[in-house]
This record gives structure tokens, C-alpha cells and sequence, in this order.
């Protein structure tokens, strides 16, 4: 049953019409509980209380099915306009990006274009940023795009997917370009022939990778909302002394906030990933396809007057 309602919420998370009205009907039915508002302004907003609260952000301007060059060059110009907000307004902010928003499908010349332009706004203003993992069909690409970056750019970082077989290589291959990696279980649907099916094995791999890139000397970023895992961690920096600035722990926006907020006063970075923008409805698809809980509280949202 949870297997089918995460393919169905998959499925429609990929829906063009449903994305158009979702659009048009703006952030109801719970989304808001997920996405921090359609504009920078309301964004900026909630990332200075997040930030009360002692808990570091990263910013992720939502856009996906982008298909032609202006739709990229215009994403580009939404994440540096984030990152600008971030420097005036002095918050604790990342920035995040996915490669196929600024035009991976497209061209490989335009995402590189886009990138620096980026890239550029945000050593400017002091902010790092990091190339968010999408679908294994995009996967080398965007490692390869990272590899070039980061031999340009010190502020840049990219994601890993515990779920994938071909993760533990990577994390050798890239060791020596000494990348923050956000480290995640993965969360699009892949086959058997890429990634484990298993989610037992997935998360024996997620461990075995955090503790490969911790031991490697690299920051490591990981990104659940899974207690074993973070146990895990926890007690693994105590076994060999890593400190805590090589380190971090980073959760969704809206998904067990009290629990982020007791990571924080635990005196760990906790890290929030703070979506905004019109395009919600993909990303919004996704929670509710990990989680059923996630369905019965939009359910609840959407009859409440
Ligand atoms: C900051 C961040 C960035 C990410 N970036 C990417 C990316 O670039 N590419 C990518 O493919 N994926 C990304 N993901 C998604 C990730 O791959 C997983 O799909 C997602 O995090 C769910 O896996 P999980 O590790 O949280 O554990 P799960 O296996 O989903 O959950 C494990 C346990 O966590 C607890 N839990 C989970 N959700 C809740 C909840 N709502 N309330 C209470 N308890 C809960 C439960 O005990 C549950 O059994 C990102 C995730 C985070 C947090």
C-alpha cells in the first residue's frame, strides 16, 4: 500500500497540468507547511526566525520542467536574487539548486553560464552553495559539473545518494577535491539495476558512506530525518574525535522542527533546507509520497475552513 501511494504521488509530482493549477490556486491544501512562500520576501521571513531559533538554512528557489533557455537563465536569476537577499539581509542562508533548473537538459555550455553567474553573486556575498542530486539519469552529469566548479569555485558542494551503488565509488573518486557532501538516501524512484531496492540496505549504505567521508577529512552534511542515522553519526565523531565544525545535520523545512531545534541546542550545526517559489507543487508531491503521515496532515488541512 505505501509502495503504491509513493509511485501515485511520484506520478503526479511529474504532472504538467496539475502543476499549472497548482500554480494558479497558490500554496493551499497544507503546502505551506513544506514551502516558506511564493516570493524572496516571505522566504527571507522565515529564514530569520529559523534562524532564532539557532538553526542554519539553505534556500532552494523551487522550479522544475524547465525547458527552454529563458526558463533557465530566469531561474538563475531567482537563486542570485535569493543570494543578494541573503548578504543584505545578514542571514544564516546556503543556497541550493538543481542542475536541470538551470538548463542541464538543455545544454551543458548554459548550465556552466548559469552556474558562474551564480556562482560569482554568491562569492560576493559569502555564500556557499550546493548542486542538489536529482535522478540517476542526471547523475554523472552533475558530478561532472560539480568537478569543474569546484575546481573554480571553493563555495560549492553537491549531494550524494545513499540508495545508488555506485555512491560508494564516488565518494573515493571525489575525495580528493575535498567536497562538503550532503549525504541523503535519495528520494526519486530508481530500478533495481541502479539503486538497492531494499531500504535496509540503503540505509547500511547510507552509514557506511558518512563514515567513509567523515574519515576521509571531508564535511559532511547529513541530510535525514531518520534517528538511527543521526544516532549513528553522533556516535561515530565521538569514536574518532571528528569535530563538530567538520560536520552537520540537515532536515526539511516543516518535518519535525522540535526535533531540529533539540539538535541545535544540543550544540550541533542543524541545518534547515527552505524551499520557496511558485513551482511547489513537484517538490510538495515528493514529502507526501516518503511520508503517508504527511498526507493524513495536508488531508486535514485541506477541510479545515
Ligand atoms: C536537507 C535535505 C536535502 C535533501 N536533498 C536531496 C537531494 O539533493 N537529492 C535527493 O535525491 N534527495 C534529497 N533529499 C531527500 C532524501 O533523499 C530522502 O528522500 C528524505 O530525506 C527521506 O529520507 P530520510 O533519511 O529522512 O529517512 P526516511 O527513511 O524517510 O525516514 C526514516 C525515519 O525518520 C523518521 N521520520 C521521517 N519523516 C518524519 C516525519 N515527517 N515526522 C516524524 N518522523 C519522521 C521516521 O522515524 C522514519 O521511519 C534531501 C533531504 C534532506 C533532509
Amino acid at each position: 500500500m505505501e509502495q503504491l501511494m509513493r509511485d501515485f504521488f511520484l506520478f503526479l509530482s511529474k504532472n504538467k497540468t496539475l502543476t499549472k493549477l497548482a500554480k494558479r490556486y497558490g500554496l493551499r491544501f497544507g503546502a505551506s507547511r513544506f514551502v516558506a512562500g511564493e516570493t524572496i520576501e516571505q522566504a527571507a521571513e522565515v529564514i530569520k526566525q529559523l534562524n532564532k531559533k539557532g538553526l542554519a538554512v539553505t534556500i532552494d528557489y523551487l522550479g522544475e520542467f524547465v525547458d527552454n533557455e529563458s526558463e533557465a537563465n530566469e531561474m538563475a536569476d531567482n537563486s542570485i536574487e535569493a543570494i543578494r537577499a541573503i548578504g543584505r539581509e545578514r542571514l544564516n542562508s546556503q543556497l541550493s539548486l538543481k542542475m536541470t533548473s538551470m538548463g542541464l537538459d538543455i545544454s551543458d555550455e548554459l548550465v556552466m553560464r548559469n552556474m558562474r553567474r551564480i556562482l560569482e553573486a554568491a562569492k560576493e556575498n559569502g555564500v556557499f552553495v550546493t548542486i542538489d542530486m536529482e535522478d540517476y539519469s542526471r547523475c554523472q552529469k552533475t558530478i561532472d559539473i560539480f568537478k569543474q566548479l569546484k575546481k573554480e569555485y571553493d563555495n560549492v558542494g553537491t549531494v550524494l545518494q545513499a540508495y545508488l551503488y555506485r555512491t560508494e565509488d564516488d565518494i573515493e573518486d571525489l575525495k580528493d577535491y575535498h567536497p562538503n557532501l550532503r549525504l541523503v538516501k535519495g528520494a526519486y524512484k530508481e530500478s533495481s539495476e541502479v539503486a538497492f531496492p531494499d531500504k535496509k540496505d540503503v540505509d547500511e549504505n547510507f552509514k557506511k558512506i558518512i563514515k567513509m567521508h567523515l574519515l576521509n577529512g571531508n564535511y559532511t552534511a547529513v541530510a535525514t530525518h531518520d534517528d538511527a542515522i543521526i544516532e549513528y553519526t553522533k556516535q561515530l565523531v565521538k569514536e574518532y574525535n571528528i569535530p563538530n565544525d567538520q560536520f552537520e545535520f540537515q532536515m526539511l523545512y516543516g518535518i519535525r522542527p522540535e526535533r531540529q531545534e533539540q539538535l541545535a541546542r544540543e550544540g550541533y550545526t542543524m541545518r534547515v533546507y527552505v524551499p520557496y517559489g511558485t513551482d511547489w507543487y513537484g517538490y510538495f508531491m515528493r514529502r507526501l509520497a516518503e511520508r503517508p503521515a504527511n498526507v493524513a496532515f495536508v488531508l486535514k488541512g485541506m477541510f479545515r475552513k
